[in-house]
């Protein structure tokens, strides 16, 4: 064994031989992975081995693709095979709005690459003669769908990057991990301490553990899963022979089922409501190759549905039934990345689907150790976006409540009640008695919606318009006739001081810094120059910046900020969290009540738009922004939660004269609309750039060297492909949710092939691991192709939507080729809404105060 390598990684389940692979394909060989035991000594060795690619996440399902498509590579590379059975499958829809979701899923396929078909029930029964078709209403069909060997998955990975040069170390568990102040890891193993510039954590059950090495609780959670093995089975004998075929993987979402073939008979598996943990706390050191006790009354109530749905199984034996743990974060994706607050701790666990997103995992997570950056939009499985609050208890609630949700619909305006509330503000009971209805804000209970009196504050779910429209209609139409509040607290907010504050601002942003009292909005770019964030910037004091951001982005925030910070000290950064609440007033009689709180003058010409002040609100000690995301005349109002129920009643009671409103979330977002403003991960994400998102009116190109700029000059110089523009919707009773498809009638005109970025600027390789450079290499976009339907095309994509309740338009945004992004002509665009194709038009002025009169007020 080695004493000093450049990277350990801790595990040999498929997860950390993948990043092992992948760390050397990419270069770095002088790399160790040590396991505790054998390979697969962890969940690997006893999965189902079943593979697909479809994900809610759509940057997850390009990875998931990715995977997929690598098992060829590695048979090759390393001479081991996988036992590929590429049968494709069916998901089997029992219901319409089950049907409506496959047909969301089908729709954003169109883009994305997939090759997906919805199809009748008596077309899946062919490919799946054991089901009875009568229970179901339609299907989908996806061909990129299988199973595997998982053990020979496994060690084909080890074997591969073997060969690449990296070093496997057996039956030697890491007992410490301990850090040097250069940064070097002391990895202390029960045959010795390897020195190690990095560290990944690829523990899988016992992620957790290794996680508390070095003082982390990652929110993972091993559950208990059964899968039964049926014995050989007559009729699946005879499918393959008549028709050369092995039988096709099903999903059915009613039974909470999949199955598959298993030699001659079928492998059944369930994700049952009554889903079981498995060591919630700690999990034990000396689990092994072992198989937990089977408990097939825990899963009776999916079996009698499944044999319901498929006969064909109720009658075979059952040969055997597995029960095995593996692990889950508590939104079922996994945890990668580094962990905010250590230098070089890496990980990659929580990976529930090891055998869909193992490749995937690893090539992101080595892209981000040996360039910097994953090369993708990993947002969806990145560590960062929990926090404090994700604690053990949390996590337990959380992913026993995904599990048993695993096969539900999840709808748009569906918000999921298990470990809430975890985090509340002063004002939580004063909102649930004003008959709010609460969201969930990474960990933070928000306002939605308020229900009038009489009305139960409770949401209908649906994909459809719903109980809420005509309440938040009432919201946005008093706030902008008159005046509303609205709680703010689940924005970032951070604080940047010292002598070399500007510099570092300057350096990160593209915008220039606002003079002292002055508020600049600014995007935050990577090297590549794409976008990975979007701030409110104050000066409010000679060396210190007050800023504000998105709050799911905290994190990943906060280890982009750190990473960068001077190591003299000369700049010091703070992330407030809850330490920090706030409300917001909007609409054109907020500055009238907002000078009956103060003693000073907040006149349009005093208190200026984009200005910011300290000043006593109601009595109050708080920092002011005269700026709101309603595009409206108004203000935030920033104050420590002490004095939040204080701000709030004066604001309440000064406000009555004018009819002041509560409005929630819902209203915010249906007014941010129509003043075009974009979001943050849905319109704007590290997979576009800052032209491309049409921010350039906050992108200073001249002002100094920031992080980014030569890509964007670049960007600005060859002009952006892609544009991010608005439409109106002529939508019925459902909206856009995002994600949606977005045709034009261009005919046979071509605008290349439209794809959806995917990656940027992350190596590529051929299929015999070559670095593949070039124009694809630099964009790293993934291969989509057109849909045409005679003279319409899909040409782009919605990223968010919904009623713009004050224009009474149903609006959207999105992407399109740039050389359609300024043609508002009717008849040129639809966008496809549950599976219907609805007219839309470009709007390029926002259909509110266009002029930005009201809001300059
Ligand atoms: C019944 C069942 C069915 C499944 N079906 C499927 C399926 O069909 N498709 C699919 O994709 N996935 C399936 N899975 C999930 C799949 O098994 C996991 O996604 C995958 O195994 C996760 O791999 P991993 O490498 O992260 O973790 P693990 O396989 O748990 O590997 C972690 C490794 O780290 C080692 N280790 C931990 N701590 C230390 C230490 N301190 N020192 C040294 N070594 C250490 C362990 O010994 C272990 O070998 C199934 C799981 C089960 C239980």
């Amino acid at each position: 064994m080695k004493s000093h390598v450049k990277a350990v990684v801790i595990g040999g389940g498929v997860v950390g031989c993948s990043v092992l692979y992948h760390l050397a394909r990419a270069g770095w060989t002088d790399i160790m992975l040590i396991e505790r035991s054998e390979l697969t000594s962890g969940s690997s060795w006893h999965a189902a081995g079943g593979f697909h690619t479809l994900n809610g996440d759509p940057n997850v399902a390009k990875l998931q693709a990715y995977t997929v498509q690598l098992y060829k590579e590695l048979e090759e590379i390393s001479g081991q095979s996988c036992s590929l059975h590429l049968t494709g499958g069916v998901m089997l829809a029992d219901s319409p709005e089950r049907m409506d979701f496959l047909r969301l899923a089908h729709a954003k396929g169109r883009y994305l690459g997939m090759d997906t078909e919805l199809i009748t029930p008596s077309e899946a029964k062919k490919m799946f003669p054991l089901m009875d078709e009568k229970h179901f209403v339609g299907a989908m069909w996806d061909p990129v769908e299988g199973h595997l060997d998982p053990s020979g998955t496994t060690h084909a990975y080890a074997k591969a990057a073997k060969k690449l040069g990296a070093e496997i170390v057996l039956r030697n568990p890491v007992k410490e991990l301990t850090q040097d102040p250069d940064g070097t890891w002391n990895v202390v193993t029960e045959q010795g301490t390897v020195r190690a510039e990095h560290v990944v954590n690829c523990g899988g059950l016992w992620a957790r553990e290794v996680g508390r090495m070095v003082g982390v609780e990652l929110p993972v959670l091993a559950m208990e899963h059964m899968y039964l093995l049926t014995e050989p089975m007559p009729e699946v004998e005879a499918f393959n022979k008549e028709t050369g075929r092995e039988m096709i993987g099903v999903l059915d979402f009613k039974g909470e089922i999949y199955t598959r073939q298993e030699r001659n008979g079928i492998l059944l598996g369930t994700y049952e409501k009554a889903c079981k943990p498995w060591s919630p706390v700690n999990t034990p050191w000396d689990f092994g190759h072992e198989l937990l006790a089977p408990d097939l009354d825990r899963i009776a109530p999916s079996l009698e549905i499944g044999f319901q749905h498929f006969p064909g199984i109720a009658n075979a034996g059952i040969k055997q039934v597995i029960n095995g743990p593996f692990t889950f974060a508590p939104d079922g994706n996994p945890l990668v990345g580094p962990v905010q607050g250590l230098t070089n701790y890496w990980v990659a666990c929580g990976v529930m689907a090891g055998f869909s997103q193992g490749g995937g995992v690893g090539l992101a997570l080595s892209n981000w150790m040996v360039n910097g950056d994953p090369g993708f939009d990993v947002w969806g499985m990145d560590v960062a976006r929990w926090g404090e609050w994700a604690s053990l208890r949390y996590t337990n609630a959380k992913v026993r409540e995904n599990y048993s949700r695993r096969f539900s619909i999840r709808f748009p305006n569906e918000e999921l009640p298990a470990a809430r509330p975890a985090q509340t503000t002063p004002l939580y009971d004063t909102m649930v008695a004003n008959n709010a209805v609460m969201g969930d804000s990474w960990g933070l209970e928000t306002p939605l919606w308020f229900a009038p009196e009489g009305t139960e504050p409770k949401d209908i779910v649906s994909f459809h318009r719903s109980n809420d429209f005509e309440h938040i209609g009432n919201e946005v139409r008093v706030t902008r006739d008159r005046v509303g509040v609205t709680e703010i607290a689940n924005f970032a907010k951070y604080e940047v001081s010292g002598p070399a504050s500007e510099d570092f601002l300057n350096r990160l942003m593209t915008n220039r810094m606002p003079k002292k009292g002055r508020i600049v909005l600014t995007p935050m770019l990577n090297e590549f120059g794409r976008l990975i964030g979007d701030f409110t910037i104050a000066k409010s004091g000679d060396d210190k910046f007050m800023i504000w951001g998105s709050s799911a982005a905290q994190k990943y925030h906060m280890r982009w900020f750190e990473q960068h910070l001077p190591k003299d000290g000369s700049v010091r950064i703070h992330r407030f969290d809850q330490t920090l609440v706030g409300l917001s007033i909007a609409g054109p009689k907020s500055q009238a009540l907002l000078a009956k709180l103060v003693d000073e003058d907040v006149s349009s010409k005093a208190f200026r738009f984009m200005d910011f002040r300290e000043m006593a609100v109601g009595g109050a000690p708080c920092m002011v922004n005269r700026i709101t995301y309603t595009g409206d005349l108004g203000y935030e109002i920033w104050m420590a939660p002490a004095y939040q129920r204080l701000v709030y009643k004066a604001i309440k009671d000064a406000g009555e004269e004018f009819g002041i409103v509560d409005f929630g979330m819902r209203a915010l977002l249906s007014m941010r609309l129509e003043k075009n403003f974009p979001t943050w991960f849905r319109e704007l994400r590290p997979i576009y750039g800052p032209f491309e998102g049409s921010m350039e009116r906050f992108i200073k190109l001249e002002k100094n060297d920031f992080i980014g700029r030569e890509a964007a000059a670049k960007e600005h110089a060859e002009g952006p492909k892609l544009r991010r523009v608005s439409f109106y919707v002529d939508a019925q009773d459902a909206d856009v949710m995002g994600d949606e498809p977005i045709w034009a009638k261009v005919g046979a005109k071509d605008f290349g092939t439209i794809e959806k970025p995917h990656g940027y600027g992350a190596p590529r390789f051929d299929e015999t691991g070559k670095e593949v450079r070039g124009s694809d290499a630099a964009t790293g976009a993934s291969a989509v192709r057109g849909i045409v339907d005679g003279d319409w095309r899909v040409v782009g994509w919605v990223t968010s939507g919904g009623y713009a309740h004050y224009v009474q338009k149903s609006m959207a945004q999105g992407y399109v080729p740039a050389a359609l992004a300024e043609n508002e002509a009717e008849g040129l665009f639809e966008i496809e809404i549950l599976g219907h194709r609805r007219p839309a038009r470009i709007n390029v002025e926002p259909p509110f105060d266009p002029s930005g009169d009201k809001m300059r007020g």
